[in-house]
């Protein structure tokens, strides 16, 4: 079931889509900076076969959510909520710290919380309550205070709940490019944002790095990956059942196993056919699948090397020594060591975040984080005995520049 892969191959394929998409995404965000809510109207009945009078959701139809969701589920999306709480907790640096580096010379960093930002959950193909909690939570920590969130109409009950006990302030019954265009532009409806957060199809991905000039985005988080390293002690079943959970949630979803046990590969190879015919998701599995495969490294130094190019959204580690591969591991959007953490967890409830970069992103962005939704602003308080320390310094480079007024600035209150 699973085929040979070349890492080349598998890299290229991952950015292409996003090409493929740029025309309608362009004229999407046209239509959109054009037509304001109009045209949203229009893109929604198009895209998502709904008539939409009032794009904003109402408090009467949260409530109503809540009496539609399973309590059981309400208590189990709170008990998420928690841990995910806790975890970015943990990340948290918002205020001021201030040090003086040298007499009369204090430096410092205040940390200050995005305003307002823009949250987009996915709900095409499936509901993403669990979506709604990782991109809210993060900016609710952080200490924004206008968190807008947009997702495809119809909307699940069980997301509204999630959006609703994940603290976000504003929900818009918007899906796709035409979300991503709404908030970084603004329309009667929706006020611009300064930051546009959350995962989405190539659609939505390729609408967020096309409005970067608009607001700023987290990173490209398209279709989910996995890339497993494994050695001769792995388990199968246990690589197969990861790389089934990545493949249903979209075709264009992608696994990739890196072993240096050829036996590992075909018996994982054989689980995932095995799991395959009793799955209820075959459709979106099988074309998930045809862009998965396996790679034989000739040593575990070789497969870690070839991790690291392909920078996967999620990183299972399944070997003997789970630390040693763990400290060379330099690029990867989340990491799973050890054989009994599911990538599932990460998913919904160990804490973690789960809005990951994809497409080899993970070389140079971060997972979504508290971080994300703040700025800093560098603090510098000098008195007399500061400014004789470094005034010449100034003076000097500032002339040497052609700056005079700068100099001068400083040689004003030296004298
Ligand atoms: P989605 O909400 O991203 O997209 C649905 C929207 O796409 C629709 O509302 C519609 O407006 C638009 N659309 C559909 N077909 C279109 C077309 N032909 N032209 C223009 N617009 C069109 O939901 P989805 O499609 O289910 O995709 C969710 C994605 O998010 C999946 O790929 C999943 O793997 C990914 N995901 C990623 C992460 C991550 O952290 N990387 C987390 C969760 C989900």
């Amino acid at each position: 079931m699973l085929k040979p892969l070349q890492v080349e191959t598998w890299v290229q394929s991952r950015r292409s889509d996003l090409d493929d998409v740029r025309e309608p995404v362009e004229a999407i965000i046209r239509q959109v900076r054009e037509g304001k809510d109009a045209a949203l109207r229009d893109l929604t009945a198009r895209f998502d076969g709904i008539e939409i009078d009032d794009f904003r959701v109402t408090e009467e139809e949260i409530e109503a959510a809540y009496d539609e969701v399973d309590t059981e589920i309400t208590e189990r999306l709170i008990e998420a909520e928690a841990r995910i709480t806790q975890f970015h907790e943990l990340q948290k640096r918002t205020g001021m710290w201030l040090q003086e580096t040298e007499p009369g010379i204090t430096l410092g960093v205040k940390t200050t919380a995005l305003h307002r930002i823009g949250a987009y959950v996915p709900g095409g193909r499936a509901a993403y309550p669990s979506t709604a909690l990782m991109t809210a939570i993060p900016a609710r920590v952080a200490g924004v205070k206008e968190i807008c969130c947009c997702t495809p109409p119809p909307i699940h009950p069980l997301t509204l709940v999630a959006l609703d006990i994940a603290g976000v302030t504003e929900i818009y019954r918007l899906g796709g490019a035409q979300a991503i265009a709404a908030m970084a532009l603004g329309t009667e409806s929706v006020k611009p944002v300064q930051k546009i957060v959350g995962p989405g199809n190539i659609f939505v991905t390729a609408a967020k790095m096309m409005l970067r000039d608009h607001a700023e985005i987290d990173f490209p988080a398209g279709p989910s990956e996995i890339g497993i390293i494994a050695d001769a002690t792995a388990i199968p079943e246990y690589i197969a059942a990861d790389i089934m959970a990545q493949a249903e949630h979209d075709p264009k979803a992608a696994c990739v196993l890196v072993t240096t046990d050829p036996k590992i590969a075909e018996a994982a190879s054989a689980e995932v056919a095995r799991m395959f015919q009793e799955s209820p998701r075959k459709e979106i599995i099988e074309k998930a699948l045809a862009n998965s495969g396996y790679i034989i490294a000739d040593t575990l130094s070789e497969a870690i090397r070839l991790i690291n190019e392909i920078a996967p959204e999620h990183l299972s580690i399944q070997v003997a020594d789970t630390f040693s591969v763990l400290s060379k591991i330099e690029n990867a959007g989340s990491i799973f060591a050890g054989p009994f953490t599911a990538v599932a967890c990460g998913d919904y409830a160990s804490g973690t975040n789960h809005v990951l970069p994809t497409a080899g992103y993970a070389r140079m962005y971060s997972g979504l984080n508290v971080d994300h939704f703040c700025k800093t602003s560098t603090i510098q308080m000098i008195d007399r005995e500061g400014l004789e320390a470094i005034g010449d310094i100034v003076e000097t480079l500032a002339d040497a520049e052609g700056l005079h007024a700068h100099a001068e600035s400083v040689r004003i209150r030296r004298r």
